[in-house]
């Protein structure tokens, strides 16, 4: 099949746009080429038009040819260059199948372009004779999506096969969702069929949605011709520059965490009496029929879980869309959906923070209801910060990635500073005094923490440590976790503690920090609160 006779004429004859750097093929030098500022600031040049790192790196990842990849600011550019490319707009037209992801209808509708969708099976199978019969002369695409979004199945390879076999067209399979599937999907049969397009993307599997990237599979010239249409700098340097991160990174544990959580809800759900049918899914999400959808929507809705309505798509009468979230968060949905909680609204407190050292996620959760999970990278770290939710009265979800191969100082320093900047907001809501304090014993060790969150920040450090380690860990970095989480909360903190273990010096500082907080979280008129400034412990 001759791709090139399948493009329009104006993209065929596009002299494209050629960027400065292209023309210049030097790695380095003197840049006066593209009016860029000369000053460097990490961003004052342009991005790679051609992303080769991006791509070198997603083709060692994933064993495709570099050649066969074209990236795009997320594989929603790619579906709509697709339309540019290969469709005229006002005559040709595009088929796909429903219910189905609606970008490619709105993309086509974008470039007047229309768009035939064909059922799929009562069991969301793809009949691919069906399909093939709703094409016409100026059918020139055909999108396929694997597995399917919104209901979560791989569609059968033969049946996707037959479709690109016999189609003289252009055929795309979508495969956002199929590193959740186990299948290895049709990426490999690009050299095979050249008028195949495997879309991929890193905003699922790769958790990367708020960089915009997504990848389009395809033979070399087909590549090319997306490659004329783009924008020159479609994928900006921040994202190029995260993404190589994070794809080096890897998600193996996140993916097994993912499909294990999947199967889990999945088989709970089964069991919950206003559930109607739970459709098998090869993604991060659920596709789940219930008696009375709206019901259940509004009331997780109230709870501040929010799922996706999908009762007006062809099939899914009655149906939601659940994506999975973490562990803790799957099983709150789970009691609300059987209606064993009570329903208080969720109102979670969420903080991120991202540098070239770190990157931080925190979400606090006031009235305890999530399950508190602590991951640093750091266990001694990890197992103090638990102290704090524990003792503290809430739940703590705690996510850091940084630096450690420099050394543990820049995590705990900025997980200091989202920490507290999270705990500033909570003991903003509550109203009241501002002092508090707690002693505690702990074996042969104590600690006694005095806090004042008024907003002024001020630490004064009396802790003897017995060892200049503990647990892999400088004495001294526990000094500087609570002078930066004094700036970041806006506290003063009075810490005195001592012991021949540093291990239970550390932990009752930690703990006493956390119940002078729950001592300022809990309602006024608490008789632990200090009333004045010399009220003490
Ligand atoms: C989420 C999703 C995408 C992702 O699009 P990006 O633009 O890469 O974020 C693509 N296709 C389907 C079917 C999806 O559900």
């Amino acid at each position: 099949m001759n791709i090139e006779s399948l493009v329009r004429r104006n993209i065929r004859e596009l002299v494209p746009y050629s960027t400065a750097r292209d023309e210049c093929g030097l790695e380095s030098g003197i840049f006066l080429d593209a009016n860029e500022s000369p000053f460097n600031n990490g961003f004052n040049r342009y991005p790679d038009p051609a992303q080769l790192k991006l791509k070198q790196i997603y083709s060692l990842v994933t064993g495709i040819p570099s050649e066969n990849l074209f990236a795009g600011n997320g594989s929603d550019e790619a579906i709509d260059l697709l339309i540019r490319v290969f469709c005229e707009p006002g005559a040709d037209n595009i088929v796909t199948i429903s219910p189905t992801y609606g970008m490619y209808r709105t993309a086509a509708a974008v470039n007047d372009i229309k768009c035939t969708e064909v059922p799929l099976e009562a069991d969301f199978s793809l009949n691919p004779q069906k399909l093939l019969k709703a094409c016409a002369a100026e059918t020139k695409i055909i999108f396929l999506c694997s597995p399917n979004n919104p209901t979560g199945n791989l569609l059968n390879k033969d049946s996707v096969e037959t479709v690109i076999r016999n189609f003289r067209g252009i055929v795309v399979v979508d495969e956002a969702y199929i590193d959740f599937s186990g299948d290895g999907g049709f990426a490999g049969k690009v050299n095979t069929f050249p008028n195949l397009v495997v879309l991929r993307t890193l905003s699922k599997a790769w958790g990367m949605a708020g960089l915009r990237v997504g990848f389009a599979i395809a033979s070399a010239p087909l590549v090319s011709f997306l490659s004329k249409v783009k924008y020159p700098y479609n994928v900006n340097t921040l994202s190029q520059e995260k993404a190589v991160s994070l794809l080096k990174r890897g998600n193996r544990s996140q993916l097994d965490t993912v499909i294990f959580e999947r199967e889990r809800v999945a088989s709970e759900l089964k069991l919950v009496s206003d559930v109607v049918e739970v459709f098998p899914s090869d993604a991060n999400f659920l596709l789940v029929r219930f008696k009375d959808s709206k019901e259940v929507f509004r009331r997780l809705l109230n709870s501040g879980i929010i799922v996706r309505d999908r009762t007006s798509a062809e099939g899914c009468r009655g149906a939601l869309r659940i994506s999975i979230g973490t562990g803790s968060e799957n099983t709150l949905l789970l009691d609300r959906i059987k209606g064993t909680c009570a329903g208080n609204a969720l109102s979670l407190l969420c903080r991120q923070r991202s540098t070239a050292e770190t990157m931080i996620s925190v979400k606090i959760d006031p009235g305890g209801n999530l399950v508190n999970e602590i991951s640093t990278g750091i266990p001694f770290f990890n197992h103090m910060l638990e102290q704090i939710p524990v003792h503290g009265g809430f739940s703590l979800q705690l996510w850091a990635s940084g630096d450690l191969e420099n050394g543990a100082h820049h995590t705990i320093e900025d997980v200091a500073i989202v920490v507290g900047e999270a705990l500033s907001e909570l003991v903003a809501s509550v109203p009241g005094n501002n002092r508090y304090g707690f002693s505690l014993p702990m074996d042969e060790s104590s600690a006694s923490v005095l806090i004042d969150t008024g907003g002024r920040a001020y630490l004064k450090w009396e802790a003897d440590f017995p060892a200049e380690y503990v647990e892999g860990i400088e004495s001294d970095m526990f000094r500087h976790f609570f002078d930066t989480l004094s700036r970041s909360m806006k506290a003063t903190i009075h810490v005195k503690a001592g012991g021949t273990n540093a291990h239970h010096v550390a932990e009752a500082i930690f703990k006493a920090f956390a119940r002078a907080l729950r001592t300022a979280l809990s309602s006024s008129g608490d008789d632990t609160k200090i009333q004045s400034s010399k009220g003490v412990l």
